[in-house]
């Protein structure tokens, strides 16, 4: 309760590291009797997605969409291009890394992990070490996790790339932008990404259950070379835009076309490098009120360099169970959902009450953050959370771009 009246009837507004706020031009237009799925207006709709994904994601190369949320879209990168026995190095800056490694040693692929914990960029000495230490090339891929969603960690893509061609090592590059797509700069082709896996439900402002897959030609060759391929996830029928609504691996994801058809209309009407400039100026924003939180009290950022920081999430730790009380109490009493912690600690342990996340990725304005912020501020305040002063000013400074 906020005093003694409860002020949560009203929009609620879920801050969460995804699902995203879904805007409402994406909801009216998913919502429409089943169109016909084998010609006509959906048909011709699907074909015109390839381009405009392609144009979020900086490529001229090949995708392909499936009925997935992102875990399929990591399956698939992995079908698409590794057989058992292959060897994957994967340097993890969160839980999200882990996943995406547990995925490969479940398809039988050999898969080394770099830990460096989880509020640490890669260490990209270390990693050029475990390049240069293949000199067999047992190695067929990289995995690397953009932004990890669980540490708001961001990590250099790109420095992978300069890695991989320093030591002359051929494995293919492959991004996990589900996170970052929409939200972050990322230049897939100049880059030097081969593979790139993202899903609908982030910066892409759909519900999930589409997952996507972009591919280069490098890529495309080692599939070619693989005995044998999942016919569902198998990418090269699903990346010919002309057989696409034959290829779904059944019936096509109807509602959801629509939905991604509306939001990249949003994104390319904003202009790719628009979304990034607006997800950075607000991240600058969320993160002056919590610097200044924590100036005092128990409150912290888990990424102390700002450089380090993803633009769509923010993962705080603030202490147990205090966590999980303010996200509780917010939730409750103004009708405002953050995010739970995730990777820091056992679900099961006291201490994974003591973190907490912000997600502000996709259909996110000015005035949402500012109310995202005031909300946590009222909830420090109501729960007597000690905490540093001035963050709402701070905020509006960096907002005003004082
Ligand atoms: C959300 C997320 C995933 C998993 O996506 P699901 O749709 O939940 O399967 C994987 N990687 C990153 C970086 C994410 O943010």
């Amino acid at each position: 309760m906020s005093g003694s009246v409860n002020v949560s009837a009203g929009r609620p507004y879920l801050a969460i590291p995804g699902p995203s706020v879904v805007p409402d031009p994406v909801l009216q237009a998913m919502h429409r009797p089943s169109p016909n799925i084998y010609a006509g207006e959906l048909v011709e709709m699907t074909a015109t997605l390839i381009p405009d994904l392609r144009r979020v994601a900086r490529t001229a190369h090949q995708a392909a969409i499936y009925i997935s949320n992102g875990h399929g879209a990591w399956e698939a990168a992995l079908q698409n291009t590794l057989q058992p026995g292959d060897r994957v190095l994967v340097p993890s800056s969160g839980r999200f890394a882990i996943g995406w490694s547990e995925m490969s040693q479940g398809l039988g692929v050999e898969t080394e992990v770099l830990d460096f914990g989880t509020s640490a960029p890669w260490d990209m000495d270390r990693i050029a070490d475990a390049l240069a230490a293949d000199t067999a090339h047992r190695i067929k891929a990289v995995l690397g996790v953009h932004v990890d969603t669980s540490s708001s960690i961001r990590n250099n893509i790109a420095g992978l790339r300069h890695l991989l061609d320093e030591t002359g090592h051929p494995a293919l590059l492959m991004a996990d932008c589900i996170a970052s797509l929409g939200c972050e700069r990322f230049e897939m082709d100049a880059w030097g990404v081969d593979v790139m896996v993202s899903a609908s439900q982030k910066g892409l402002m759909v519900p999930p259950g589409l997952g996507f897959v972009f591919f280069n030609d490098k890529a495309a060759v080692a599939r070619k070379a693989l005995p044998r391929i999942s016919r569902y996830w198998d990418w090269a029928p699903r990346a010919n835009p002309q057989e696409f609504y034959q290829y779904f691996g059944g019936t096509a994801p109807t509602h959801h076309l629509y939905g991604l058809r509306a939001a990249l209309d949003m994104i390319h009407a904003e202009g790719v490098e628009n979304t990034w400039a607006r997800h950075a100026h607000l991240a600058r924003t969320i993160w002056a009120a919590c610097e200044a939180w924590g100036a005092d009290g128990p409150l912290r950022m888990n990424v102390p360099e700002r450089s380090l920081r993803s633009h769509a999430v923010t993962a705080l730790r603030i202490g147990s169970p205090l966590g999980t009380e303010l996200r509780m109490w917010l939730e409750q009493s103004l009708g405002l959902t953050l995010g739970i912690g995730l990777g820091m600690a056992p679900s099961s342990s006291p201490e994974w009450h003591g973190f907490f996340r912000l997600g502000h990725m996709g259909h996110v304005n000015g005035h949402m953050v500012m109310g995202l912020l005031g909300g946590i501020e009222t909830g420090l305040r109501a729960l007597n959370i000690p905490h540093g002063p001035g963050a709402l000013e701070a905020a509006a400074a960096a907002m005003a771009g004082h």
